[in-house]
């Protein structure tokens, strides 16, 4: 019965641990099958081979804490940040990119029986870029007749190349020992690492700056590369280190590449907007400052609620804004925003880049929201008192009683009330309403459903 299983679920994840100084974060950089998530193993000391089998499964985490002689650190696999783009190797050297902008100190690991590839080569580039700390991992010497292969990657020009097995554990030792001295003792990053990238969808009707947003916030950290085969193709998906996090900006090709005016255009500009809605966790609605709010925007709007996705609502092109048209457009824009007051809004211009830094916050508030999950206890005692303070309207006699409340899912936030009957839609929204004034819930749609018992 699906009303037993969710009333047995209380679902209040208490974290135990307090907020502590950020652990250096190391991260494992190289292309596929050089032997990246066997090293994360070792090093982690799973005994179960976690080792995927099947490329392009997502783990869904990609930082472990771990432990080497007595220092603590983040552990970073960037095999776990499969991101559906054309070209292996722009992939790789994305995921690289952001592993490393995001990292303390690096383990890049090269396949000493292969040597070294255009691939790796391309990871080195950007090493020497970034600047931090490397140790060079030649994996794969399980005996001494490798020895020779690993002393060839000296070429690659990063120093000392560790030879290490992986598999049977040959090297590993020292080769932690020189990444202890390459990392320093606290994260230059002020902020731990989440678990994987969030992902962001840019909609909006044509014409109000995606693409120019796109180029703004994303463009000056992108791997533009990829030179497989001679094409250059577009990245589906984009993967960018924003504010210390990484963030997956989803379907963006169709966003770069501008579709030319013909007919259908609308139609499938929608299906595409519909399909990035749903691909991401947060949408960020564009909206064109300098122009009426058009009937086309609220009804991206209303797709991203409809799609239960967390939302932040952006009004570009506010350097063409006159400031003595600014009080008006306030009201103006607050009675376009009322179904949606709960979103957090900022004015930016993507053209002189003025708050885009505002938006990664905002996509944090939203999302955090969008997680968020109200103890069973809390939620009952908060509808206790809003019950008490304001009772369902009688009804030909009759009034329904609440009996009890409990948040059945998150990502969006979902209550399910079970009462003696109907409640009017007048009395949903002022729970609602109470339910956003006491808990926040700010950037998120919220659902509340109510299953009569008798
Ligand atoms: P990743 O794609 O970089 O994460 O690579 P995996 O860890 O999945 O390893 C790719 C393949 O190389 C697997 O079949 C591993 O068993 C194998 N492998 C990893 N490390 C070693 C090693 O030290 N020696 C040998 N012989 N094989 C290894
Ligand atoms: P898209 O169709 O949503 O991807 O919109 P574009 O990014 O292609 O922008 C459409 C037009 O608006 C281009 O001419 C941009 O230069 C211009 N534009 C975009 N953002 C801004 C902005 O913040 N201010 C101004 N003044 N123009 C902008």
């Amino acid at each position: 019965d699906e009303d037993l299983a969710l009333l047995d679920h209380d679902g209040d994840d208490v974290d135990a641990e307090g907020p502590a100084a950020p652990l250096p974060v190391l991260a494992v950089v190289g292309r596929p099958n050089v032997g990246k998530s066997t090293l994360v193993n070792r090093i982690l000391g799973r005994r179960e081979a976690v080792v995927e089998d099947n490329p392009g499964v997502t783990r869904d985490r990609v930082s472990y804490p771990a432990e080497w002689s007595g220092r603590r650190f983040t552990l970073v696999d960037t095999g776990g940040w499969e991101v559906d783009v054309a070209g292996i190797d722009a992939r790789v050297a994305q995921q690289a990119e952001v592993a490393i902008s995001l990292a303390d100190a690096v383990l890049f690991v090269v396949d000493a029986t292969v040597g070294a590839t255009d691939t790796d080569e391309q990871v080195v580039r950007l090493l020497r870029r970034a600047g931090k700390p490397v140790v060079l991992v030649a994996n794969k010497v399980d005996g001494p007749a490798v020895e020779a292969d690993a002393a060839t990657l000296w070429g690659l020009g990063l120093g000392e190349p560790h030879p290490i097995s992986a598999l049977h554990g040959r090297g590993t030792g020292d080769m932690l020992d020189a990444a202890m001295d390459a990392l320093p003792t606290v994260s230059a990053h002020g902020v731990a690492l989440p678990d994987g990238p969030r992902r962001v969808a840019l909609v909006g009707r044509p014409n109000v700056g995606k693409s120019s947003m796109l180029n703004k916030v994303v463009g000056s950290e992108r791997v533009v590369v990829d030179d497989t085969a001679g094409t250059t193709r577009d990245p589906v998906d984009e993967l960018v280190a924003l504010g210390g996090k990484p963030w997956v900006f989803v379907d963006t090709a169709g966003i770069r590449r501008r579709v030319h005016q013909t007919s259908g255009a609308d139609f499938y500009a929608s299906l595409r907007t519909q399909a990035a809605i749903e691909k991401a966790e947060v949408a960020v609605v564009l909206v064109d400052a300098s122009q009426p709010m058009t009937e086309q925007d609220t009804r991206i709007i209303q797709q991203v609620i409809d799609a239960g996705r967390a939302l932040v609502v952006a009004y570009n092109k506010w350097d063409l804004m006159d400031e003595d048209r600014r009080p008006y457009l306030e009201r103006e824009i607050e009675q376009d925003l009322v179904q949606v007051q709960w979103a957090p809004r900022v004015n930016v211009s993507a053209r002189t880049g003025w708050h885009t830094d505002r938006l990664v916050p905002a996509l944090e508030r939203s999302l955090e929201s969008w997680d968020t999950r109200i103890p069973t206890g809390r939620l009952n005692a908060f509808l206790g008192e809003l019950v008490a303070a304001h009772p369902h309207p009688l009804r030909g006699g009759k009034q329904p009683r609440i009996l009890f409340a409990t948040q059945a899912s998150t990502r969006p936030p979902r209550f399910v009330i079970f009462a003696t009957g109907f409640l009017e839609p007048g009395y949903r929204r002022y729970i609602e309403r109470r339910l956003r004034e006491t808990f926040g819930f700010e950037g998120t749609p919220i659902t509340i459903s109510v299953r009569v018992r008798e």
